[in-house]
Order: structure tokens, then sequence, then C-alpha cells
């Protein structure tokens, strides 16, 4: 039913590790000792309630939150706290969220090479290459030279994807990318992103869209009132959830 042997190859080294990782927003506690591991080439799918802390788990693997006690490693290395390496840290973490985030002045070809020429020191002529075969794979190559406010919401979504893959990241995140989008557009997004999945890109992505995760995923997490409750293979989370509150959430959405 479901093609989740894609990766025979097995899983590679963890590449994503966090341990004990607690947040807090003032009194709520939004993050509760979150321990989770994604290797190379493994694509998770983050799940819950709106309000269990999926986005701000993804915000604060991206270091766009501080964390207050626990650690985050990408590649082994320890999330920095500020200046360049968070940077170049920033950069090697793609992230894709529900509204765009395109910049609206420049072109679709502009916002997919700034930033390997600004971050990646990369030539002009080469980031151009590179975007147009990103666009290209992503299919909105004939737009290049529109502006964002051209193009149809999953149209955009393609760019976002097409601009975060031209930095060459080691993972990318993706929070909830096609919630915005009108539902004849939602697939093309999707179908995007599992091309991406099975040619072995680390993903985490937050979705409430239960086909791609029967599809793409190796695991499901699922998060509810800040915990990781359960995880699981998306087969048997779904068909055989554990917790109440998995059950409880699964009755609701399917
Ligand atoms: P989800 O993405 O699962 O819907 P969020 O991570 O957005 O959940 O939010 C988790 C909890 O943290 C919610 O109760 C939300 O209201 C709260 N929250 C999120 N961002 C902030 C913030 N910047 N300041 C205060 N509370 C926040
Ligand atoms: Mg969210």
């Amino acid at each position: 039913m479901t093609d989740t042997t894609r990766r025979t190859e097995g899983l590679g080294q963890p590449l994503v590790v966090l341990k004990d990782v607690n947040k807090h927003f003032g009194d709520l506690h939004v993050l509760k000792d979150i321990n989770l591991t994604v290797r190379e080439g493994e694509v998770v799918v983050v799940i819950g309630p709106s309000g269990s802390g999926k986005s701000t788990l993804c915000r604060t693997i991206n270091r766009l939150e501080t964390f207050e006690s626990g650690s985050i490693t990408i590649k082994g290395v320890e999330l920095p706290k500020e200046g360049k390496a968070l940077a170049k840290l920033r950069a090697d973490v793609g992230m894709v969220f529900q509204s765009f985030n395109l910049f609206h002045h420049k072109t679709i070809l502009e916002n997919v090479t700034m930033g390997p020429v600004k971050v990646r020191k990369m030539k002009p002529a080469e980031a151009k290459e590179h975007a147009m075969k990103l666009l290209t794979r992503v299919g909105v190559e004939h737009q290049a030279n529109k502006y964002p406010a051209q193009l149809s919401g999953g149209q955009q979504q393609r760019v976002a994807i097409a601009r975060s893959l031209a930095m060459n990241p080691t993972v990318m995140l993706f929070d909830e990318p096609t919630s915005a989008l009108d539902p004849e557009m939602i697939n093309e997004v999707l179908d995007v992103m599992t091309s991406l999945a099975h040619s072995g890109m680390t993903m985490i992505v937050v979705t409430h869209e239960m086909g791609f995760a029967r599809k793409a995923a190796d695991r499901v997490v699922f998060m509810s009132d800040g915990a990781i409750v359960e995880e699981n293979t998306p087969e048997e989370f779904f068909t055989n959830p554990q917790s109440a509150r998995a059950k409880d959430f699964l009755g609701k959405i399917l």
C-alpha cells in the first residue's frame, strides 16, 4: 500500500539531534523534554493539534527561537547562539513556511539567486544557472522573470522550495507548507516535496496531509501539548495509534 521501503540502503548518520530540549514562552511550557534524532536521508512528519508546539519546534531547530535547556546539534555541531556561525548554520537548515515569504520586490529568479550570491559567495552567473535548474525542477522555470504577486500560491510555494534548495541545505524544515493554499494547488507542492523526499533529502515536515505522510515519511512524530507523545512508521501510526491523544486526533482529521 505504501512505499515506505523506498530506502532499502537504510538511513545514514544522525544529522539533527535534540536532547531534552525545553522552551517556555513566559509561563507557557511550550517544548517539554523533546528528544528527537533525524538521520541523514530520513523524512520525519510531525503532526499534532494546533498549539501543540510544532512550529516552535521547527523555529527552535533553526534558532529563530531560543531555548532554556537541553541541546540541539546539527551534523554533530551544537547550535551557535549568534554571529557568523549562526548565519552559516541557518543557511544549512532550509525552511519553508506556511506563508511563502518571498521578497516581493524581487523577481522569482532574484529570489532564488540572492542567498547563494550573498551568503555562499557564488558567482552571479553560476547562481543563475543553478537557480534555473532548480526552478525547472519545481516546474516554474517559465516564471523566472515575473514577480511573486504574478504567481499562484502553489507556484510561489514551489519557488520558496527552490530558494531553500539553492543554498544546498543539509536538512529542510517545512512548517505546514500547504495549509495556506487553495485545495487545487496542494498537490503540486506535495508532489515536489515527495520527489525531494525520494531524492534522499533529509526533511522534517509539519503537515496534516496524511497522503504525503504515508507516501513519503519514514517516521511520524505525534506532538501534543508541547511533548512528543508517540512516534512510529506511518503505517503503524495511522492504523494502530497507541495513545488516547493520538487516537482522538486521528479521529478528528481522518
Ligand atoms: P503549533 O504550530 O503546533 O500550532 P505553536 O508552536 O505555534 O503550535 O504554538 C505552541 C504554543 O506556543 C501555543 O500555545 C502558542 O499560542 C504559543 N506561542 C507560539 N509562539 C508564541 C510567542 N511568540 N509568544 C508566546 N506564545 C507563543
Ligand atoms: Mg504551527
